[in-house]
Protein backbone atom coordinates (compact mmCIF):
# COMPACT_ATOMS: atom_id res chain seq x y z
CA UNK A 1 0.00 0.00 0.00
CA UNK A 2 1.83 3.30 -0.97
CA UNK A 3 1.80 6.16 1.85
CA UNK A 4 -1.06 8.58 2.39
CA UNK A 5 0.83 11.95 1.20
CA UNK A 6 1.14 13.09 4.63
CA UNK A 7 2.73 10.62 5.68
CA UNK A 8 5.23 10.69 2.75
CA UNK A 9 8.89 11.34 3.48
CA UNK A 10 10.16 14.89 2.41
CA UNK A 11 11.43 13.84 -1.06
CA UNK A 12 9.12 12.37 -2.04
CA UNK A 13 6.71 15.40 -1.15
CA UNK A 14 9.32 18.23 -2.46
CA UNK A 15 8.31 16.08 -6.33
CA UNK A 16 5.06 15.32 -5.88
CA UNK A 17 2.80 17.47 -3.34
CA UNK A 18 0.46 19.80 -5.60
CA UNK A 19 2.50 18.53 -8.43
CA UNK A 20 -0.16 16.08 -9.66
CA UNK A 21 0.11 15.01 -13.62
CA UNK A 22 -2.57 17.99 -15.64
CA UNK A 23 -5.79 16.13 -15.57
CA UNK A 24 -6.42 17.74 -19.46
CA UNK A 25 -3.38 16.40 -21.05
CA UNK A 26 -1.03 14.07 -18.56
CA UNK A 27 1.64 16.30 -18.59
CA UNK A 28 3.83 15.17 -15.78
CA UNK A 29 5.18 18.81 -14.87
CA UNK A 30 2.39 21.20 -13.75
CA UNK A 31 1.66 23.80 -16.72
CA UNK A 32 2.82 27.04 -16.89
CA UNK A 33 -0.48 28.76 -16.43
CA UNK A 34 -0.15 32.55 -18.70
CA UNK A 35 -3.21 33.58 -18.64
CA UNK A 36 -4.62 36.68 -16.58
CA UNK A 37 -8.29 35.80 -16.57
CA UNK A 38 -10.76 32.22 -16.70
CA UNK A 39 -13.93 31.48 -19.35
CA UNK A 40 -16.90 31.14 -16.56
CA UNK A 41 -19.42 28.81 -17.43
CA UNK A 42 -22.25 30.75 -17.32
CA UNK A 43 -21.85 34.47 -14.59
CA UNK A 44 -20.01 33.27 -11.70
CA UNK A 45 -19.51 29.26 -12.95
CA UNK A 46 -15.80 28.99 -11.93
CA UNK A 47 -13.88 26.15 -12.77
CA UNK A 48 -12.41 24.73 -9.83
CA UNK A 49 -12.37 28.52 -8.10
CA UNK A 50 -10.43 30.23 -10.75
CA UNK A 51 -11.30 33.33 -11.69
CA UNK A 52 -8.33 36.54 -12.39
CA UNK A 53 -4.34 35.35 -11.62
CA UNK A 54 -3.75 37.60 -8.75
CA UNK A 55 -6.62 35.91 -7.08
CA UNK A 56 -5.80 32.51 -8.14
CA UNK A 57 -3.49 31.06 -10.80
CA UNK A 58 -3.36 26.91 -10.90
CA UNK A 59 0.65 27.12 -11.48
CA UNK A 60 1.04 29.43 -8.03
CA UNK A 61 -1.44 26.74 -6.48
CA UNK A 62 0.36 24.05 -7.10
CA UNK A 63 3.39 25.77 -5.60
CA UNK A 64 1.45 26.92 -2.56
CA UNK A 65 0.74 23.30 -2.03
CA UNK A 66 3.89 22.52 -2.31
CA UNK A 67 5.08 24.57 0.04
CA UNK A 68 2.62 24.10 2.98
CA UNK A 69 3.36 20.29 2.54
CA UNK A 70 6.97 20.99 2.73
CA UNK A 71 6.46 22.77 6.42
CA UNK A 72 3.74 20.94 7.45
CA UNK A 73 1.65 23.48 7.65
CA UNK A 74 -2.30 24.27 6.57
CA UNK A 75 -1.66 27.55 4.23
CA UNK A 76 1.29 27.92 1.54
CA UNK A 77 1.40 31.40 -0.03
CA UNK A 78 3.32 32.84 -2.42
CA UNK A 79 4.84 36.28 -3.18
CA UNK A 80 6.64 38.57 -5.41
CA UNK A 81 9.66 38.52 -3.10
CA UNK A 82 10.66 37.44 0.96
CA UNK A 83 9.76 41.06 1.40
CA UNK A 84 6.64 41.03 -0.34
CA UNK A 85 5.74 38.18 1.96
CA UNK A 86 6.99 40.12 4.94
CA UNK A 87 4.99 43.06 4.11
CA UNK A 88 1.79 40.89 3.74
CA UNK A 89 2.15 39.79 6.49
CA UNK A 90 3.05 42.33 8.81
CA UNK A 91 0.32 44.28 7.51
CA UNK A 92 -2.35 41.50 7.77
CA UNK A 93 -1.60 41.08 11.72
CA UNK A 94 -0.45 44.51 13.08
CA UNK A 95 -2.24 47.70 14.42
CA UNK A 96 -1.03 51.40 14.50
CA UNK A 97 0.12 50.90 18.53
CA UNK A 98 1.46 47.42 17.90
CA UNK A 99 5.29 46.38 18.68
CA UNK A 100 7.16 44.12 16.51
CA UNK A 101 9.95 42.15 18.65
CA UNK A 102 12.69 41.72 16.35
CA UNK A 103 15.99 39.32 16.54
CA UNK A 104 19.40 41.75 16.96
CA UNK A 105 20.58 40.67 13.76
CA UNK A 106 17.73 39.69 11.65
CA UNK A 107 18.12 40.35 7.47
CA UNK A 108 18.72 43.79 6.74
CA UNK A 109 15.91 44.47 4.16
CA UNK A 110 13.38 43.29 7.10
CA UNK A 111 15.02 45.33 9.31
CA UNK A 112 14.37 48.27 6.77
CA UNK A 113 11.28 47.08 6.14
CA UNK A 114 9.86 47.87 9.96
CA UNK A 115 12.09 50.88 10.67
CA UNK A 116 11.69 52.55 7.50
CA UNK A 117 8.22 51.44 5.89
CA UNK A 118 6.05 49.88 9.15
CA UNK A 119 7.42 52.69 11.78
CA UNK A 120 5.79 55.96 10.51
CA UNK A 121 2.29 53.86 10.40
CA UNK A 122 2.91 53.51 13.73
CA UNK A 123 4.33 50.71 14.34
CA UNK A 124 7.16 50.39 16.73
CA UNK A 125 10.06 47.43 16.94
CA UNK A 126 12.16 46.07 19.75
CA UNK A 127 15.71 44.80 18.66
CA UNK A 128 16.95 41.97 21.08
CA UNK A 129 18.99 39.23 21.74
CA UNK A 130 17.46 36.17 20.91
CA UNK A 131 19.96 34.32 22.45
CA UNK A 132 18.75 36.57 25.90
CA UNK A 133 15.52 34.81 27.22
CA UNK A 134 14.74 36.93 29.81
CA UNK A 135 15.95 40.10 27.55
CA UNK A 136 13.18 38.29 24.89
CA UNK A 137 10.62 37.94 28.39
CA UNK A 138 10.77 41.87 29.32
CA UNK A 139 11.17 42.87 25.64
CA UNK A 140 7.52 40.73 25.20
CA UNK A 141 4.59 42.91 26.11
CA UNK A 142 1.39 41.27 26.15
CA UNK A 143 -0.97 44.25 25.33
CA UNK A 144 1.69 45.95 22.51
CA UNK A 145 3.48 42.93 21.12
CA UNK A 146 2.07 41.41 18.13
CA UNK A 147 4.96 39.58 16.69
CA UNK A 148 8.02 37.93 17.73
CA UNK A 149 10.23 37.96 14.43
CA UNK A 150 13.10 35.28 14.86
CA UNK A 151 15.44 34.51 11.94
CA UNK A 152 17.18 31.27 12.76
CA UNK A 153 20.16 30.53 11.47
CA UNK A 154 20.68 34.52 11.47
CA UNK A 155 22.22 36.52 8.36
CA UNK A 156 24.87 36.98 8.25
CA UNK A 157 26.27 36.24 11.92
CA UNK A 158 24.53 32.74 11.95
CA UNK A 159 23.65 33.19 15.17
CA UNK A 160 20.71 30.49 16.43
CA UNK A 161 17.33 30.95 18.32
CA UNK A 162 15.79 28.22 20.35
CA UNK A 163 12.48 28.53 17.89
CA UNK A 164 10.55 25.67 20.58
CA UNK A 165 11.69 28.23 23.95
CA UNK A 166 10.98 31.21 21.94
CA UNK A 167 7.68 29.90 20.64
CA UNK A 168 6.61 28.94 24.40
CA UNK A 169 7.66 33.06 25.36
CA UNK A 170 5.63 34.45 22.81
CA UNK A 171 2.42 31.94 23.15
CA UNK A 172 2.42 32.68 26.95
CA UNK A 173 1.77 36.66 25.83
CA UNK A 174 -0.60 35.86 23.55
CA UNK A 175 2.03 36.89 20.59
CA UNK A 176 2.90 35.45 16.88
CA UNK A 177 6.20 33.67 16.54
CA UNK A 178 7.13 34.23 12.74
CA UNK A 179 10.51 32.69 11.73
CA UNK A 180 12.39 33.52 8.73
CA UNK A 181 13.13 30.05 7.57
CA UNK A 182 15.36 31.24 4.34
CA UNK A 183 19.03 30.19 5.67
CA UNK A 184 17.87 26.51 6.30
CA UNK A 185 15.21 25.61 4.21
CA UNK A 186 12.71 23.26 5.21
CA UNK A 187 14.76 20.21 4.42
CA UNK A 188 16.60 21.22 7.65
CA UNK A 189 14.53 22.93 10.07
CA UNK A 190 10.56 23.07 10.28
CA UNK A 191 9.61 25.79 12.74
CA UNK A 192 5.46 24.93 12.37
CA UNK A 193 6.23 21.51 13.84
CA UNK A 194 8.53 23.21 16.78
CA UNK A 195 5.55 25.92 17.57
CA UNK A 196 6.33 28.66 15.55
CA UNK A 197 3.01 30.21 13.74
CA UNK A 198 4.36 31.70 10.40
CA UNK A 199 6.77 30.66 8.43
CA UNK A 200 8.49 33.45 6.13
CA UNK A 201 10.80 32.32 2.96
CA UNK A 202 12.96 34.45 0.47
CA UNK A 203 12.38 31.16 -1.96
CA UNK A 204 14.90 33.77 -4.07
CA UNK A 205 17.57 31.29 -1.97
CA UNK A 206 17.75 27.64 -1.47
CA UNK A 207 14.14 27.15 -2.15
CA UNK A 208 14.65 28.40 -5.75
CA UNK A 209 18.05 27.20 -5.45
CA UNK A 210 19.33 28.28 -9.26
CA UNK A 211 19.23 32.54 -8.86
CA UNK A 212 16.92 32.85 -11.46
CA UNK A 213 13.94 33.92 -9.74
CA UNK A 214 13.22 35.93 -6.54
CA UNK A 215 10.43 35.19 -5.06
CA UNK A 216 8.82 34.95 -1.46
CA UNK A 217 6.51 32.56 0.89
CA UNK A 218 4.45 32.05 3.98
CA UNK A 219 3.57 28.59 5.50
CA UNK A 220 0.86 29.08 8.29
CA UNK A 221 0.23 25.99 10.92
CA UNK A 222 -3.48 27.82 11.64
CA UNK A 223 -6.24 27.78 8.67
CA UNK A 224 -7.79 30.98 10.16
CA UNK A 225 -4.73 32.99 10.01
CA UNK A 226 -4.25 31.29 6.79
CA UNK A 227 -7.35 32.55 5.43
CA UNK A 228 -6.62 36.26 6.84
CA UNK A 229 -3.24 35.81 4.94
CA UNK A 230 -4.49 34.34 1.46
CA UNK A 231 -7.54 37.72 1.62
CA UNK A 232 -4.67 40.53 1.64
CA UNK A 233 -2.37 38.53 -0.84
CA UNK A 234 -5.46 39.39 -3.08
CA UNK A 235 -6.04 42.13 -1.49
CA UNK A 236 -2.78 43.75 -1.63
CA UNK A 237 -1.80 41.98 -4.82
CA UNK A 238 1.73 41.54 -4.35
CA UNK A 239 1.76 37.93 -6.03
CA UNK A 240 4.98 35.92 -7.99
CA UNK A 241 3.81 35.56 -11.76
CA UNK A 242 3.12 31.60 -13.09
CA UNK A 243 6.33 31.77 -14.75
CA UNK A 244 8.18 32.57 -11.31
CA UNK A 245 6.12 29.78 -9.41
CA UNK A 246 7.40 27.26 -12.00
CA UNK A 247 10.59 28.21 -11.71
CA UNK A 248 10.56 27.95 -7.89
CA UNK A 249 8.55 24.33 -8.44
CA UNK A 250 11.38 23.49 -10.44
CA UNK A 251 14.17 23.89 -7.98
CA UNK A 252 11.98 22.60 -4.82
CA UNK A 253 12.53 19.24 -6.59
CA UNK A 254 15.99 19.20 -5.95
CA UNK A 255 16.09 20.66 -2.36
CA UNK A 256 16.81 17.76 -0.36
CA UNK A 257 20.26 16.83 -2.52
CA UNK A 258 21.27 20.29 -2.71
CA UNK A 259 21.18 21.02 0.70
CA UNK A 260 22.92 17.77 1.42
CA UNK A 261 25.98 18.86 -0.70
CA UNK A 262 25.63 22.82 0.48
CA UNK A 263 25.76 21.48 3.81
CA UNK A 264 28.88 18.79 2.85
CA UNK A 265 30.78 21.59 1.22
CA UNK A 266 30.25 24.31 3.88
CA UNK A 267 31.55 22.00 6.48
CA UNK A 268 34.83 21.08 4.91
CA UNK A 269 35.00 24.77 4.08
CA UNK A 270 34.45 25.72 8.11
CA UNK A 271 37.08 23.10 9.17
CA UNK A 272 39.64 24.57 6.62
CA UNK A 273 39.03 27.96 7.66
CA UNK A 274 39.21 27.54 11.15
CA UNK A 275 43.17 26.43 10.75
CA UNK A 276 44.02 29.61 8.71
CA UNK A 277 46.39 32.20 9.74
CA UNK A 278 44.33 35.39 8.24
CA UNK A 279 40.87 33.84 9.79
CA UNK A 280 39.34 35.16 13.08
CA UNK A 281 35.92 33.73 14.15
CA UNK A 282 34.26 30.77 11.68
CA UNK A 283 30.43 31.48 12.45
CA UNK A 284 29.15 28.12 11.30
CA UNK A 285 26.40 26.19 13.59
CA UNK A 286 27.77 22.99 12.48
CA UNK A 287 31.22 23.72 14.34
CA UNK A 288 31.05 22.25 17.97
CA UNK A 289 32.85 25.13 19.04
CA UNK A 290 29.74 27.70 18.07
CA UNK A 291 28.17 29.00 20.67
CA UNK A 292 24.60 27.63 19.57
CA UNK A 293 25.79 24.56 18.03
CA UNK A 294 23.77 22.84 20.08
CA UNK A 295 20.21 24.32 19.18
CA UNK A 296 21.31 23.96 15.76
CA UNK A 297 21.87 20.15 16.34
CA UNK A 298 18.46 19.94 18.35
CA UNK A 299 16.36 22.01 15.84
CA UNK A 300 17.95 20.92 12.61
CA UNK A 301 18.54 17.85 10.80
CA UNK A 302 22.08 19.69 9.27
CA UNK A 303 23.53 22.87 9.37
CA UNK A 304 23.61 24.18 6.03
CA UNK A 305 25.58 26.12 3.67
CA UNK A 306 25.70 29.59 4.72
CA UNK A 307 28.77 30.43 6.90
CA UNK A 308 30.88 34.15 7.38
CA UNK A 309 34.13 34.40 8.94
CA UNK A 310 36.02 37.16 10.68
CA UNK A 311 39.56 38.27 9.23
CA UNK A 312 42.34 39.49 11.05
CA UNK A 313 43.35 42.09 9.10
CA UNK A 314 40.04 44.25 9.73
CA UNK A 315 37.66 45.32 7.10
CA UNK A 316 40.62 46.00 4.53
CA UNK A 317 41.36 42.33 4.74
CA UNK A 318 37.82 41.03 3.87
CA UNK A 319 37.37 43.50 1.42
CA UNK A 320 40.66 41.94 -0.61
CA UNK A 321 39.98 38.27 0.22
CA UNK A 322 36.30 39.61 -1.36
CA UNK A 323 37.77 41.31 -4.78
CA UNK A 324 40.23 38.32 -4.80
CA UNK A 325 37.64 35.21 -4.71
CA UNK A 326 37.39 34.05 -8.20
CA UNK A 327 35.39 30.70 -8.23
CA UNK A 328 33.46 32.43 -5.73
CA UNK A 329 31.41 34.91 -7.27
CA UNK A 330 31.08 38.49 -5.21
CA UNK A 331 27.86 39.00 -5.48
CA UNK A 332 24.64 39.62 -2.92
CA UNK A 333 21.99 36.90 -2.33
CA UNK A 334 22.90 33.23 -1.64
CA UNK A 335 21.09 29.98 -1.69
CA UNK A 336 22.08 28.78 -5.73
CA UNK A 337 23.97 26.52 -6.51
CA UNK A 338 26.94 28.63 -7.68
CA UNK A 339 29.43 29.71 -4.79
CA UNK A 340 29.11 33.36 -4.15
CA UNK A 341 31.43 36.12 -1.19
CA UNK A 342 30.47 39.22 -0.12
CA UNK A 343 31.05 41.71 2.32
CA UNK A 344 27.72 42.06 4.33
CA UNK A 345 28.81 45.48 6.03
CA UNK A 346 28.87 46.95 2.62
CA UNK A 347 26.39 45.02 0.43
CA UNK A 348 23.63 43.10 2.11
CA UNK A 349 23.46 45.02 5.55
CA UNK A 350 24.55 48.36 4.09
CA UNK A 351 21.36 49.65 5.48
CA UNK A 352 21.87 48.68 8.59
CA UNK A 353 24.51 50.88 9.10
CA UNK A 354 24.49 52.74 12.39
CA UNK A 355 21.77 50.88 13.77
CA UNK A 356 21.82 48.05 16.69
CA UNK A 357 22.09 46.19 13.64
CA UNK A 358 24.95 47.21 12.25
CA UNK A 359 27.14 44.13 11.14
CA UNK A 360 31.59 44.07 11.72
CA UNK A 361 33.12 45.37 9.35
CA UNK A 362 35.53 42.20 9.47
CA UNK A 363 32.88 39.49 8.24
CA UNK A 364 33.06 37.85 4.70
CA UNK A 365 29.78 35.47 4.07
CA UNK A 366 29.89 32.59 1.80
CA UNK A 367 27.57 31.05 0.02
CA UNK A 368 28.61 27.87 -0.34
CA UNK A 369 27.86 26.07 -3.27
CA UNK A 370 27.55 22.51 -4.42
CA UNK A 371 30.97 22.65 -7.00
CA UNK A 372 33.72 20.22 -6.29
CA UNK A 373 35.13 21.27 -2.73
CA UNK A 374 38.70 20.90 -3.79
CA UNK A 375 38.16 23.69 -6.36
CA UNK A 376 36.04 25.96 -3.60
CA UNK A 377 39.16 25.33 -1.16
CA UNK A 378 41.76 25.62 -3.90
CA UNK A 379 40.16 29.09 -4.71
CA UNK A 380 39.62 30.78 -0.94
CA UNK A 381 43.55 29.44 -0.67
CA UNK A 382 44.25 31.51 -3.35
CA UNK A 383 42.29 34.75 -1.82
CA UNK A 384 43.45 34.49 1.79
CA UNK A 385 47.08 33.85 0.49
CA UNK A 386 46.78 36.92 -1.48
CA UNK A 387 46.88 38.82 1.91
CA UNK A 388 50.14 38.84 2.85
CA UNK A 389 51.34 39.47 -0.46
CA UNK A 390 52.91 43.19 -0.84
C1 LIG B 1 16.87 37.56 0.93
C2 LIG B 1 16.26 37.44 2.26
C3 LIG B 1 15.02 38.05 2.54
C4 LIG B 1 14.30 38.93 1.56
O1 LIG B 1 13.86 38.24 0.45
P1 LIG B 1 13.73 38.89 -1.02
O2 LIG B 1 13.29 37.74 -1.86
O3 LIG B 1 15.08 39.41 -1.39
O4 LIG B 1 12.74 39.98 -0.93
C5 LIG B 1 14.49 37.86 3.81
N1 LIG B 1 15.12 37.12 4.74
C6 LIG B 1 16.30 36.54 4.50
C7 LIG B 1 16.96 35.74 5.57
C8 LIG B 1 16.92 36.67 3.26
O5 LIG B 1 18.11 36.12 3.04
Amino acid sequence: MNRRAGEQGFNTRAIHAGQEPDPATGAVIPPLHLTTTYKQDGVGGLRGGYEYSRSGNPTRTALQEALAALEQGSTGLAFASGLAAEDTLLRTVCRPGDQIVLGGDAYGGTFRLISTVLEPWGVSYRPVDLNDLDAVRDAVAPETTRVVWCETPTNPLLNVADIAVLAEIAHAAGTLLVVDNTFASPYLQQPLTLGADVVVHSTTKYLGGHSDVVGGALVVADAELGELLAYHQNAMGAVNGPFDAWLVLRGIKTLGVRMDRHGQNAARIAEWLLEHPAVGDVLYPGLPQHRNHEIAAKQMSGFGGMLSFRLRGGEEAALRVCGRAELFTLAESLGGVESLIEHPHRMTHASAAGSPLEVPADLVRLSVGIEDIDDLISDLDQALGSLTER
